[in-house]
């Protein structure tokens, strides 16, 4: 074999990339990192997330007086993951590896790297109702202190210091456009030198060419993201079982989240499994503020706010807020419906509403107790972000009764006519529901069930109450748009992150991990996910394919 400029090459410095090339250095191999982004962008989506990392039976959940244990988190994941075919084979591994990871090491091995928790525990994707069947039986997404940004931190430090002494190269605004193969084994990238660029992080950077460039090595680990930025690409990759793909969606992700590392991979021989596996939201908000190209921001919701499709019906259980995802996307698209509300007034939105990204939730991002204290303590406003989103958003509607709410609805609807008495007639049979600590009301149990948890109590879910009442109000009415974020497929990989080729045998060289690699195994979430497993995929899989790509 010709000697190799380097042993390691890493394409993509995102979280997954950072922790692959830092594991591989520390066992001594030298590494380029080569991102088409300018500098500015270290640390790839990873950056904007809000840090939420899955983990089981932690102290957090503990001293909230959660019982979690490795059984029931590996008895939600297989009735969330519904793994149903043959090409499950090494997702389903990657998953039972990972929620034993996610058990009795990540925590520790976080803390170490000086990643601390939020002591708030939040309760994501409650489930579709069932014990075996899909979501999170107990409160499990665990907040990193200084959100996505604290996430990324110590890997980026690594790989800076390891920059410094000489054995790490970053290779800004290098696009790889092809893998490098001599006789079945991947031996190199090639590709285009990208002009400099001072944009904005998360802005689309240009696409200048100045030149090109070719680096060999022993092994190329792809780390490049998934495909949520390019919307053509998910409308292609769209399921038939989730319905039409929408005319209409708001980007959750940065335009460099554009999957096209993924055919590169392709055309070297890797194995693709799983592309019409995804994970987009129904709670996208149009960001009065954008960064990106349709720069679109999830709500995290809590229980109580009331859910009504585009012609003003309310959605039955369990397609209920922040219960089931990719059910309540199905089940809206089905319908027609390109977009949806949220019905509900300022003392729900004051403790329920969460925007998810770092840069909407400035008190946790810059480690502020003091600043996060306030979610609990403030007795009438939402948190600022959220507020900002209520004046300037177009999105949201506020006002005194319910007349001029449905009609600034249909202003915002666009060509709808909704009926301000159905809507009414909908939040008085509700509302009445409330006489009793009993109810038929589904959603209303879920909220008291809810509120017997300590942290939803304190901070995520409001003291069921007429949304009526003016005493509560004003009422707000928040239209809700689809937004694409996660690629749950991706290329195959066994549990070294070796890519696989389509006859099943790893391709020398050739590793991929985090989104590019469905997280591991080319698709551990197999068709939805618990949350706060992305990060916690990306670091899981950086970790394996920077210690067994040295070791092989
Ligand atoms: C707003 C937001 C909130 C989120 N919140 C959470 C959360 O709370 N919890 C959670 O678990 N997950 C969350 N996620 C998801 C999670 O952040 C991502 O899934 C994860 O960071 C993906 O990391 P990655 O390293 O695989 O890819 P990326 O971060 O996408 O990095 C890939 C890098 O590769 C580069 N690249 C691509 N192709 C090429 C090429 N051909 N040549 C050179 N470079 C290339 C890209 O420019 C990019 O920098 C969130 C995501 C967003 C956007």
């Amino acid at each position: 074999m010709a000697p190799r400029e380097t042993d390691v090459i890493v394409v993509g410095a995102g979280l997954a990339g950072l922790v692959a090339a830092s594991e591989a250095v520390a066992r001594g191999a030298s590494v380029v990192v080569v991102e088409q982004e300018p500098e500015q962008s270290l640390g790839g989506q990873a950056f904007w997330s809000l840090g939420g990392l899955f983990l089981v039976d932690s102290p957090e959940q503990r001293r909230l007086g959660i019982r979690d244990s490795h059984d029931l988190a590996w008895q939600d994941w297989l009735g969330t993951a519904g793994f149903d075919r043959p090409e499950d084979k090494w997702p389903l591994r990657w998953a039972e590896a990972y929620v034993r990871f996610a058990a009795v090491e990540k925590r520790a091995w976080l803390r170490g790297l000086g990643i601390s928790f939020v002591p708030v525990v939040g309760w994501a994707e409650r489930g579709d109702g069932r014990a075996e069947g899909h979501g999170n039986s107990v409160p499990r997404f665990h907040i990193a202190w200084g959100a996505g940004p604290g996430v990324v931190k110590p890997f980026a430090e690594l790989a800076r210091a390891a920059e410094r002494d000489g054995k790490l190269r970053f290779l800004w605004r290098h696009r790889v456009d092809a893998l490098e193969t001599e006789g079945g084994r991947v031996t190199g990238i090639s590709g285009t030198r990208l002009a400099a660029d001072d944009v904005q992080r998360g802005a689309a950077s240009s696409r200048d060419a100045v030149g090109d460039f070719r680096l060999s090595a022993r092994s190329v680990i792809v780390a490049s993201g998934g495909i949520g930025g390019d919307l053509d690409l998910v409308r292609r990759n769209w399921p038939a079982r989730m319905g039409t793909p929408p005319a209409f969606m708001v980007r959750g992700v940065p335009a460099h989240v554009d999957g096209r590392m993924i055919g590169i991979a392709q055309a070297a021989g890797a194995q693709l499994i799983h592309p019409d596996r995804m994970w987009h939201y129904v709670e996208g908000l149009r960001n009065w503020r954008p960064i990106w190209k349709d720069h679109g921001i999830r709500i995290l919701p809590g229980p109580s706010s009331m859910w009504f499709d585009s012609r003003g019906d309310r959605l039955p259980p369990p397609f209920l807020p922040g219960y089931d995802t990719l059910g309540t996307l199905r089940y809206l698209l089905e319908g027609g419906n390109p977009y949806s509300w949220f019905v509900l007034n300022q003392s729900i939105i004051r403790k329920e509403f969460a925007l998810s990204g770092s840069e909407q939730n400035p008190d946790l991002t810059s480690r502020s107790l003091r600043r996060t204290l306030r979610r609990v303590t403030s007795r009438s406003r939402a948190p600022e972000p959220v507020e900002a989103f209520k004046t300037h958003g177009e999105d949201f509607v506020v006002a005194n009764d319910i007349a001029t709410l449905v009609a600034g609805m249909n202003r915002v609807g666009e060509g709808t006519s909704l009926d301000p008495r159905k809507i009414e007639d909908s939040i008085v049979m509700r509302d009445r529901e409330l006489g009793n600590r009993f109810s038929k009301d589904f959603q209303l149990m879920g909220i008291r069930n809810a509120r017997f948890g300590l942290a939803e109590r304190l901070m995520r879910t409001a003291p069921p109450r007429p949304i009526l009442d003016p005493a509560n109000g004003p009422l707000i009415a928040v239209r809700l748009n689809i937004l694409t974020r996660k690629t749950l497929g991706g290329l195959e990989t066994d549990l070294d992150a070796r890519v696989l080729g389509a006859d099943g045998e790893p391709i020398a060289g050739l590793f991929a991990v985090g989104e590019a690699a469905g997280f591991g195994g080319g698709g551990m979430h197999g068709y939805r996910s618990l949350e706060g497993t992305f990060l916690g995929g990306c670091l899981f899989s950086g970790r394996a394919a920077g210690r067994a790509m040295v070791q092989s």
